[in-house]
């Protein structure tokens, strides 16, 4: 049987390699939809070679362009950001993969668990948001989160089989194309060369927010509720080569390591084809020209964002939505030349201040929140 798939964001770096995956691999998956914020050439491309049941366009203004394009293949065209919300709880599909970036892949998450889908989870900043609404529902639906992002899956991968509690994550971190520069060097980079990521090719929001270690923090919030461990048991380690993705230290010392080269298509296809290990032609890891793996303690002192991630984390509540709408908004400031590097973590620390808290929050708590951080974030950068 094969798996019907939706990918939710497939013109993006996830979503291209999620098809590459697939294209490989065409007696495991069928494409039942695929869904793109406004990339609507590629989304055609797509849509013509892989001839789902639905598109769906979130940019309503080009629905009618995206039609005209398709009318002659029997795929249903749908518009808008409630259509994506909708078309993850089709009947057929049996695995969501959220690709998306950043609070616009919440809805769509939860109506996807609802529904009853496995979810391949490539957006985290659902889980930094609303980590406990999602984790209850997927437990209460009795549906799979299977992490994409390349450090859970190493997680994931480690605890395969295991029983035993886990006394410490270790998350490693590249460290990004900052790593050794001073904070007067920080000042003055440019966004080119915080688009430059020195081992991974992925989208500009994850490529900034690694090289202000911001990612770093997401994947440690993320880690929290997926593997449901403590801020206290997380560990991020700089390991600049990024060959070892994550480890899981066990109560008996053993340390459980998952390595690879840097491709995100690996834990693309191991989510996507769990629990089997699909064969693949990916270029093998060479010990004898690696030669050396290094390991450094993240510096919080330059890269203030991990810091406020462990903050959010352990205040609970809205705190980390708060922050998360703190950062999609001063990097798209930072993406905008509105706003220096260093300046992005000042927007974030203010706006963790200035809104308000709350402790139990409510789904419709974390709308309002996600609105007014966004605002008095704005407000910090004008
Ligand atoms: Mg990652």
């Amino acid at each position: 049987m094969k798996r019907n798939i939706a990918i939710l964001g497939s013109t993006g770096s996830i979503g291209t390699q999620a098809l590459d995956v697939v294209r490989e691999h065409p007696g495991q998956f069928e494409i039942y939809a695929l869904t793109a914020n406004n990339n609507i050439d590629l989304l055609i491309k797509q849509a013509r070679e892989f001839q789902p049941e639905v598109v769906v366009i979130a940019c309503e203004e080009k629905y009618n362009q995206l039609e005209d394009a398709l009318h002659d293949l029997p795929v249903k065209v749908w518009a808008g950001s409630e259509a994506i919300a909708q078309v993850v709880e089709s009947q057929p599909i049996d695995m969501v993969l959220t690709a998306m970036v950043g609070y616009s892949g919440l809805k769509p998450t939860i109506n996807a668990i609802k529904a009853g889908k496995a979810i391949a989870l490539a957006n985290k900043e659902t889980l930094v948001v609303a980590g406990e609404l999602i984790t209850g529902l997927a437990i209460e639906n009795k549906v799979p989160v299977l992490p994409v992002d390349s450090e859970h899956s190493a997680i994931f991968q480690c605890l395969n089989g295991e029983r035993s509690p886990i006394e410490k994550i270790i998350l490693t971190a590249s460290g990004g194309p900052f790593l050794n520069h001073s904070l007067k060097q920080l000042q003055k980079v440019t966004k080119k060369e915080a688009l430059n990521h020195p081992n991974w090719d992925m989208g500009a929001k994850v490529t900034i927010d690694s090289a202000s270690l911001m990612n770093k923090g997401l994947e440690m919030i993320e880690a929290k509720w997926l593997f449901d461990v403590s801020p206290d048991q997380i560990e991020v380690v700089v390991h600049p080569q990024s060959i070892i993705h994550s480890m899981v230290q066990f109560e008996d010392s053993s340390i459980i390591a998952q390595l690879g080269l840097p491709d995100m298509h690996l834990p693309i296809q191991y989510a996507l084809g769990y629990p089997a290990r699909l064969k693949s032609n990916f270029e093998r890891l060479d010990f004898f020209k690696l030669k050396t793996m290094t390991f450094e303690k993240p510096d919080t002192e330059r890269f203030r964002n991990l810091s406020f991630a462990f903050e959010a984390a352990k205040a609970k509540g809205n705190m980390p939505c708060i922050m998360n709408a703190a950062n999609e908004i001063a990097v798209a400031a930072f993406l905008q030349d509105k706003i220096g590097f260093l300046e992005m973590s000042d927007v974030i620390e203010k706006t963790m201040q200035k809104t308000a808290f709350v402790q139990v929050p409510t789904y419709d708590d974390y709308v309002q929140t996600d609105i007014e951080a966004r605002y008095i974030a704005q407000e910090f950068i004008k």
